[in-house]
């Protein structure tokens, strides 16, 4: 057993840097990761980070709030994302003089490109590597600041005192073992769950743990129904290929050569926002204008230089998964699964609504997305409300004191659960349900939607949680690094995950953002301008509903 003021779970950028602010308090903080830090998703991020700097053109935190609300459909709660946009910028120079080298202007600024839907250039980069750099440079920070980090644990579910949460209990993936982490308060930071959808640009840790482990402990989630599909992810395996690419001046076509997207979005075209873009494409390929299924990426009039200096890993990833030069010749893309907007309900401070419970991130709902995100807004979040919640869980602990009593039993009763896991002989193997599960979401609960549709998702999803209750085999029977049951664990987190996506993706008979309905194709703002709650129900999921927050900006028209 160990115990800290505060316990981070997960030490993405969201994690690493709340438990670094969490720490400038004066807390003593603990870091619980199931990976290496540094090999957290945030550190696929390729095309940027939004903050108004105004570098590259004239731009304000007002303009970048307007055009985050347009975005999100109107879904988002306008004070929390007035409070990222203004305090955007701060956190950019204090990554910057923490020592992430980001790309420059002639006259050395830092530069910024356009993203989809953003209304001006606004999006800082280290070339196309930008979540590699900030991860790097976070970790560095973490070392520095003495935080305990448990890497390769991974943690299982909260322990709470009936009241509120008093820490976690964790596996020990490399020595094998249960441990309980006491802590007065703990701060999720999980990251996301893009892979229980089939062909997903998610890291094959995005399995949404953290955000099931909150639902199982009674702690609501907001707007599970909103998963954004990306429209450039390659055919083969879901890699992704930056938006940048299209910030640089990157062509779709269809396979009559059309720049199709100003059919779809006659201003913006190919920078139109990523659900407008995602469904032009999927129409484009399902009315037989595609490309084997895709559509194409063509870069080939930025010309070698460019392609070199500002999309060198894209070069790459083109080359190695698609076997395609994109100086030479345009890149076969589809949508695919990339960013869940929904999560653990908090406030702008990361509160939950559990006492010593807290949130930030891509697990987390503030709501700054809605019910679609602005490319490069995802990690100025995770640095903006990580930053947040690591000052407020810290000010509460010091305040309140050390919360409440973490029974011993809790260990016992993870290491009974696993050991039952691991005696079972016979049954389905995880991997089985996984692909099945991967393949109804994608299937059913995609790019466009219907009662149907998701209503066989929701019977297939109850199915494979039965089948996963009557007990799946874990053939690796040892207790070191035992990835075969970490696997079965995850699917358990994603079936609930599931169930909760598709549950409110039934209700919401309007088509907003990324949730849209061949069904209810317009949004309807009378009865649906609210946000999801999906609570735990003795295992089932029970909705609720709250109103979204709208402090300046009227819901409107949303064109592009
Ligand atoms: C390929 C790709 C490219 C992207 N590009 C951009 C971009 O250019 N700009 C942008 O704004 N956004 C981008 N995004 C989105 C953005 O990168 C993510 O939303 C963000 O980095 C998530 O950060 P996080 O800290 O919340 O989670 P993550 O970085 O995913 O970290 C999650 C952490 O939680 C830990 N964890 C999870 N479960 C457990 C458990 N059970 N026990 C212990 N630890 C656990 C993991 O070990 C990990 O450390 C991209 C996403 C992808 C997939």
């Amino acid at each position: 057993m160990v115990r800290h003021d505060v316990v981070v779970v997960g030490a993405g950028l969201a994690g690493m840097r709340a438990a670094i602010e969490a720490s400038r308090y004066g807390a003593d903080v603990g870091v619980v990761s199931k990976l290496h830090p540094t090999r957290s998703h945030s550190g696929a991020a390729e095309g940027g980070i939004n903050a108004a700097l105004g570098n590259a053109g004239e731009d304000d935190p007002q303009q970048h709030t307007f055009f985050t609300v347009k975005g999100s459909d109107y879904l988002g709660d306008q004070d929390a994302i007035a409070v990222m946009c203004e305090e955007g910028p701060g956190d950019i120079y204090e990554l910057e003089h923490m020592g992430a080298i980001f790309s420059r202007t002639e006259d050395g600024r830092i530069a910024q490109r356009p993203f989809g839907a953003g209304g001006a250039p606004r999006t800082c980069y280290a070339a196309d590597i930008t979540g590699h750099v900030l991860l790097h440079v976070l970790y560095e920070q973490l070392v520095k600041s003495g935080v305990t980090v448990y890497e390769e644990w991974f943690a299982l579910d909260l322990v709470t005192d009936g009241e509120r949460c008093v820490g976690v209990t964790a596996w020990d993936l490399v020595r094998g073992g249960v441990q309980g982490v006491e802590a007065s308060a703990v701060i999720m930071a999980t990251g996301g769950l893009g892979r229980m959808y089939r062909g997903t640009t998610n890291a094959y840790a995005c399995t949404g743990d953290g955000m099931s482990m909150a639902w199982r402990a009674g702690v609501p989630l907001k707007d599970m129904e909103f998963m954004q599909f990306h429209p450039t992810t390659l055919k083969s395996n879901g890699v992704l290929i930056t938006e940048g690419a299209r910030g640089e001046g990157g062509y779709l076509r269809n396979s009559e050569g059309e720049r199709f997207m100003f059919n779809y979005a006659p201003n913006a075209g190919e920078l139109a926002s990523r659900d407008v873009v995602s469904r032009s494409e999927q129409t484009e390929i399902d009315e037989g204008r595609g490309v084997d299924g895709c559509v194409l990426l063509d870069l080939t009039h930025l010309g070698a230089k460019r392609i070199n200096e500002r999309l060198h890993g894209s070069r790459e990833l083109a080359m190695d998964y698609a076997g395609v030069d994109p100086i030479e010749e345009p890149i076969p893309v589809r949508p695919g699964s990339h960013y869940h907007m929904g999560g653990i309900d908090t406030d702008v401070w990361g509160h939950t609504l559990m006492p010593g419970l807290y949130a930030a991130g891509e697990c987390a709902c503030v709501s700054v997305h809605g019910a679609n995100r602005l490319g490069g807004n995802s990690l100025l979040e995770t640095v903006v409300f990580g930053r947040r919640t690591g000052a407020a869980a810290a000010q509460d602990v010091r305040r309140n004191g050390t919360g409440g009593v973490f029974s011993p039993s809790a260990a016992g009763i993870a290491e009974r659960s696993i050991g039952r896991l691991l005696d079972k002989n016979d049954g389905e193997r995880p991997h089985v349900l996984r692909q099945e599960l991967a393949d109804a979401m994608y299937d059913n609960a995609g790019i466009f939607r219907t009662a149907e549709g998701l209503e066989a998702c929701k019977a297939k999803v109850e199915e494979l949680r039965e089948r996963y209750e009557r007990g799946v085999v874990v053939q690796d029977k040892g207790r070191d690094f035992n990835t075969d049951l970490i696997q079965a664990i995850e699917l358990g987190s994603m079936l609930e995950m599931a169930d909760c996506l598709v549950t409110g993706a039934i209700a919401r008979t309007e088509s907003r953002g990324a949730h849209s309905r061949l069904d209810y194709p317009e949004r309807d703002d009378e009865a649906w301008l609210r946000h999801t709650l999906a609570f735990y129900d003795e295992g089932q999921v029970r909705l609720d509903y709250r109103p979204v927050t709208i402090t300046e900006y009227e819901p409107a028209v949303r064109s592009y």
